[in-house]
């Protein structure tokens, strides 16, 4: 029922034989799932050489054969849905009907980039002299290496693949040693789809290991992260030693302001909703929430009521709201935090503590009464739990929605049509939701400023970040 987990290095796939192993552990139980195999240092050498010589096939092909191909792919991967989603949930923990949803997610973005690929445009500019031709055109970057995180095992992988593929590139990824299953299923869509050897390659390893190796090679001319600040900071240090392109798609602490004139209860039934999904692992999950102070008390009751009425357990299981935490760094982390908010004078609503005896899962959590330079207001906490304060102003709520170094995503709730414009701008994030949580779609990009990172991903920009531009003037 899990994944047969291999790498996958110019067109083979590779199994544990003579190779390093590490288990790969359900967060519902705390069990062995299954055994991955890590790369060796020849392995990750053969996948470079595969790249080299599969960006050379790919480049070649027509913009036309390639999206055919990809699309092939989308077909698969929604045909293999529900294998593909139990697959993730028992690695990842998330509920099922949330596997699915980003399984078809994911085929979407295969879509959207299969099209966008062969709308890769250039452009003629009047020339200064008679009969010159200036041409701006667009080419592949080349070899790709991108490496993923554990919190969304499909979605953040297709985003680089699918980018890449579009762009006329060819990618080798690391996806996490701790959900891995995802990645494998999603490439093997791409493999019986029919995309040539050596274009798409699946290693996996110790994180550090493989990137620095694979950073440090010649053949490989774009990095893509997802995860942490500390590591996107590392990787982007060693990407720019080779002077390589990079997106860096790092952790965000998205401000929530919901003004005294929005609706408070439909906007609490909305975010809430938004925050508890994937168990509050999300990049773009709301983490800070003002309320104008009229509203506060009515919006903390329904949220809270939401939290209460969360189910906890395995992801499989029918009637599941809510699954564990994908690994159990992220219940020391809240327990930490729920510590910390309580030293600083934090009232814990409800939850703040584990729950129940196996796997690693956390009480939905709620905390009001906290000083903005605790902890919780201050770090990202990915996981379940929600600091909830009152404001008064919206100079007030503006300053302190941007006093952090975060700069992903952020939500604001009002009816003013006048507010919405002005907290749209007014808000340093790569990306804003305005009485909306949909700031994550195939066809819109998706990424952060300040330290959250730079670049996109998704959209036409998501196409660019996997081209380079050249100008040819013709006499
Ligand atoms: P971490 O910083 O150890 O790892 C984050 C991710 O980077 C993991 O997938 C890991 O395998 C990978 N990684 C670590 N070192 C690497 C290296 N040298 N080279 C390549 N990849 C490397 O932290 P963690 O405990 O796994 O996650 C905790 C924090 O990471 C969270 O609090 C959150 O801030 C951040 N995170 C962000 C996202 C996101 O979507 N932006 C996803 C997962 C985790």
């Amino acid at each position: 029922m899990y994944s047969d987990l291999k790498l996958y290095i110019d067109g083979q796939w590779l199994d544990g034989k003579g190779r390093k192993r590490e288990d790969v552990i359900n967060p519902a139980t705390g069990k062995v799932l299954a055994q991955l195999p890590h790369a060796s240092k020849a392995d990750l050498d053969a996948a470079l050489a595969a790249a080299d010589k599969g960006l050379k096939v790919w480049k070649a092909m027509s913009a036309y054969d390639r999206s055919n191909i990809m699309r092939k792919a989308a077909g698969l991967v929604r045909e293999r849905h529900d294998h593909i989603a139990k697959v993730m949930t028992q690695e990842q923990g998330k509920p099922y009907p949330e596997s699915r949803g980003e399984v078809m997610t994911t085929a979407d973005i295969i879509d959207w980039y299969a099209e966008e690929g062969r709308r890769a445009y250039g452009r003629i500019v009047p020339g200064r002299a008679k009969g010159v031709r200036q041409i701006v055109t667009r080419e592949p970057v080349g070899v790709v290496a991108a490496f993923t995180p554990w919190n969304f095992p499909t979605l953040t992988p297709v985003r680089k693949i699918a980018g890449a593929l579009a762009g006329g590139c060819s990618i080798i990824i690391k996806a996490s040693e701790e959900t891995p299953g995802g990645c494998v299923e999603l490439v093997k869509c791409f493999a019986d789809a029919g995309v040539p050897a050596g274009v798409v390659n699946l290693v996996f390893g110790v994180p550090s290991e493989v990137s620095e190796h694979l950073i440090a090679s010649d053949t490989v001319k774009k990095v893509s992260f997802t995860g942490s600040i500390p590591v996107g900071k590392l990787l982007a240090g060693l990407a720019a030693k080779g002077m390589k392109r990079s997106t860096m798609e790092l952790g965000g602490h998205s401000p929530v302001v919901v003004f005294g004139d929005a609706d408070a209860e439909k906007a609490a039934d909305t975010i809430a909703a938004f925050k508890y999904r994937n168990a509050g692992q999300v990049c773009i999950s709301p983490t800070r929430f003002y309320v104008q102070e009229d509203s506060y008390k009515k919006f903390v009751n329904r949220f809270t009521e939401y939290a209460k009425g969360i189910t906890l357990g395995d992801g499989l299981e029918k009637g599941t709201t809510m699954g564990p935490l994908a690994n159990p760094r992220r219940l020391d982390a809240m327990e930490s935090i729920v510590q910390d908010s309580k030293s600083r004078g934090g009232k814990v609503v409800t939850g703040g503590s584990r729950h129940g005896n196996q796997g690693y899962f956390f009480q939905p959590t709620v905390i009001t009464d906290l000083p903005d330079d605790s902890k919780l207001m201050t770090v990202e906490p990915f996981g379940p739990v929600a600091p909830i304060v009152p404001f008064k102003t919206f100079d007030e709520v503006v300053e302190r929605a941007n006093s952090l170094e975060y700069g992903l995503a952020a939500y604001a709730f009002t009816s003013s049509s006048a507010t919405a414009i002005a907290i749209g701008d007014a808000i340093q994030s790569g990306m804003v939701g305005v009485n909306s949580v949909a700031i994550s779609t195939p066809e819109t990009p998706f990424g952060g400023i300040k330290e959250s990172g730079y670049g996109s991903e998704g959209g036409i920009e998501g196409l660019e970040a996997y081209t380079n531009v050249k100008f040819i003037s013709q006499a």
